[in-house]
């Protein structure tokens, strides 16, 4: 049997998906083997075409730190500053009754056009030697010595494979029916986007607005300012187009964007809306001997509510690091990879039991309270920030709001 040890000269590697923890992790094989000296082969298929914005990778395209660290210093590339649209800075917390605007300067995010990043970042590989097939991968072998994934195009022979397909469902069933995998559980999100005109988008004043208001199933929705226009999404578990037409009908929404109804009447295609999943658990059986999977469709997420780019990057790193460093066995994989990735796997409860508690108070009307205290308690204001804006661990979340003053500031702005 071949050796499972470090990948070295003339090894190869099959990624599927072309999206970010893919194409990071293609970019960081390929900066790391220079660094080492060594010529490895890497090919990634991705079914969608990024160029001419064709297709999409569903996303509000907040890009939050450290991405644009990773991306110069990790993956090796200069960071796509042309690309923003605008920068957030601050994000303004919607319960039923309470609002509040929770910022800190020291974390400014960028938004972009998912699409626009994605072909950036697809052909900075192909310009780094990195073979691009534009197909879907539709199969996949394993053997002692190798791996072949077989694709609506050619064939391709690895050492090693990589998958990175999102919460893509014919890619899962494929791994599903090779390996056992299980992809992870997940939230349903509808995304639109919207041109309200230059009038209403100064109100935004380079804030998300993010709501946790309902309607029933709805577990939340923002809305993004980028430029001339905002994208709206909500989240749920079983959520659809009704849930979204209330969402758009609610009294704060309105109050933001008070043409919304008039354009949509006068345009119906004004408001299309995209579906798309988070995923809301580890998926189960994401690494064994010659595979590993990154980002989305290992659900190797912030629980709940994440910075899904910034982790399908970092994890594609450090799928990159372990196979250059340590090896392509199942061991490699628990030992350097699963280790790595403990800040993401060790917060997963702690971010459950954040959503769990914000869904009973939002049922009881408690999140009405918390906001007021928040106004008053630095702890609960950093506490919704750091939740809101996913710049903190959950348990650094709950570590603020189960301090005695905090939970003293809740108590009486409930009285
Ligand atoms: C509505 C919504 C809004 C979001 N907003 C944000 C946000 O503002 N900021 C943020 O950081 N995150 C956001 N996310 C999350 C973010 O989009 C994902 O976490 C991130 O895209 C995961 O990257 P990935 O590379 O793991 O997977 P993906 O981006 O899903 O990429 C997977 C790629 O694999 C390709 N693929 C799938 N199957 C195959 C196959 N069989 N063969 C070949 N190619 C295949 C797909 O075409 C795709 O290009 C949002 C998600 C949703 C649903």
């Amino acid at each position: 049997m071949a050796s499972l040890g470090p990948l070295g000269n003339g090894g190869r590697v099959a990624i599927i998906g072309g999206g970010p923890g893919g194409v990071g992790c293609a970019l960081a094989l390929r900066h790391l083997a220079a660094q080492s000296g060594r010529q490895i082969e890497i090919t990634v298929l991705e079914g969608k075409q990024f160029a001419g914005e064709r297709h999409h990778n569903l996303c509000a395209g907040v890009v939050s730190p450290p991405l644009p660290r990773l991306i110069e210093q990790d993956l090796g590339i200069p960071c796509p500053v042309h690309l923003r649209q605008g920068i957030i800075t601050g994000y303004v917390l919607h319960t039923a009754r309470e609002q509040i605007l929770l910022e800190d300067e020291r974390y400014p995010s960028h938004v972009l056009r998912r699409i626009q990043f994605d072909n950036y970042m697809l052909e900075a590989a192909r310009q780094r030697g990195i073979r691009i097939i534009q197909a879907r991968a539709v199969g996949i072998e394993f053997h002692a010595d190798e791996v072949i994934v077989y694709s609506e195009a050619a064939p391709v022979a690895a050492d090693v494979v990589v998958g990175a397909f999102g919460l893509d469902e014919g890619a899962a069933g494929v791994f599903q029916h090779a390996v056992g995998y299980r992809p992870p559980k997940a939230l349903v999100s509808l995304l639109i986007r919207y041109y309200p005109g230059e009038q209403d988008m100064v109100r935004f004043d380079s804030k998300v607005h993010a709501y946790l208001i309902g309607p029933r199933g709805v577990e939340f929705g923002a809305i993004t300012p980028k430029g001339d226009h905002v994208t709206i999404n909500i989240a749920g578990m079983s959520i659809n187009i009704e849930d979204m037409h209330a969402f758009l009908a609610a009294r704060e929404v309105q109050a933001l964007l008070p043409n919304l109804g008039r354009h949509e009447q006068e345009d119906p295609d004004a408001l299309r809306i995209f579906k798309g999943h988070f995923p809301r658990s580890l998926a189960r059986r994401y690494y064994a001997d010659r595979f590993v999977m990154v980002g989305d469709a290992a659900g190797l997420v912030r629980a709940f509510k994440g910075k899904g780019v910034t982790s399908a990057v970092q994890t594609g790193i450090r799928a990159a690091e372990t196979i250059l460093q340590t090896g392509i066995s199942a061991y490699a994989f628990a030992t350097h990879y699963a280790a790595a990735n403990r800040d993401i796997t060790g917060d997963l409860n702690f971010g459950r039991a954040v959503r769990l508690m914000v869904l009973i108070s939002a049922r009881f009307g408690l999140l009405d309270p918390v906001v007021r205290a928040a106004r008053r308690d630095p702890s609960v204001r950093e506490a919704l920030y750091g939740a809101v804006s996913a710049h903190e661990s959950y348990r650094h979340v709950l570590s603020n709001i189960f301090r005695p003053h905090a939970i003293a500031a809740v108590l009486r702005a409930l009285v």
